[in-house]
């Protein structure tokens, strides 16, 4: 038996389509150690063939050195699940997914890059860091922990995104300057499709082009 086991964290909607990427790259290492889901709320034993088992129930596995990686994508839970795994020693890996690159940038713990993910040059990245397939991150950024990025989301060059942010799908972000980042604030919301010429304040929601904050009726 493998002195280790991966935990992939989340058994939903997310760690379902990363656990594809997760097994193939354990596996193309040439890692054949157990593979499961953690999921503290799901009621199936298994799930695409891989069992289910809650947390406490992957502590008490026998495998030793024990790995996981958080799937889930609300941030608040992300971190919430990040310190526990921080206290229980429970070191987390990288998830990079095929035709997906990391040039000349440094990235905390914990990051998913699903496929077609091109993060460039002198980019640094928080924990927990999630990058949904055809994600662009351009040079000179720097972005928080537990940052989301849908799909296709086009971030510029010289862009501060802080932690929590939450960028949706096919957002385009307008590069700024050395020296005079473009801002999103800590918790910010960038809706589908938004083309964001300007920094966003903390924890607003913007949307449409140019990208202005979203009035609820
Ligand atoms: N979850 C968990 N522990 C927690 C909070 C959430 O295991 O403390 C699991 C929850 O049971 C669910 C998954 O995380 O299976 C989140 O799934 P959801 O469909 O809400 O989001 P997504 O898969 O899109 O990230």
């Amino acid at each position: 038996m493998s002195s280790k086991i991966y935990g992939l964290y989340g058994a939903s909607g997310f760690g379902q389509e990363i656990m594809f990427w997760f097994a193939r790259q354990l596996e193309r290492a040439g890692d054949n150690s157990r593979v499961v889901y953690i999921d503290d709320g799901s009621d199936k034993p298994v799930v695409d063939g891989f069992d289910v088992l809650n947390y406490e129930a992957f502590l008490a596995q026998p495998e030793p050195e024990k790995f996981a990686t958080i799937a889930i994508a609300n941030s608040v839970i992300r971190e919430k699940l990040d310190h526990k795994l921080q206290r229980d020693g429970i070191r987390q890996i990288p998830v990079c997914g095929d035709y997906s690159f990391v040039r000349g940038a440094t990235l905390a713990e914990g990051s998913i890059l699903s496929a077609y993910v091109d993060i460039t040059a002198n980019v640094s990245i928080g924990r927990c860091f999630h990058a949904n397939t055809y994600s662009y991150v351009g040079h000179d950024c720097v972005i928080g922990d537990y940052v989301t990025f849908a799909p296709r989301v086009s971030c510029n060059g010289n862009v501060h995104i802080e932690d929590h942010a939450y960028i949706g799908t096919g957002a385009i972000i307008k590069q700024g300057l050395p020296g005079k980042p473009l801002v999103i604030g800590k918790g910010a919301i960038v809706g589908m499709g938004a083309v964001v010429t300007r920094d966003v304040p903390p924890g607003v929601t913007v949307v449409g082009n140019p990208a202005k904050p979203l009035v609820r009726s």
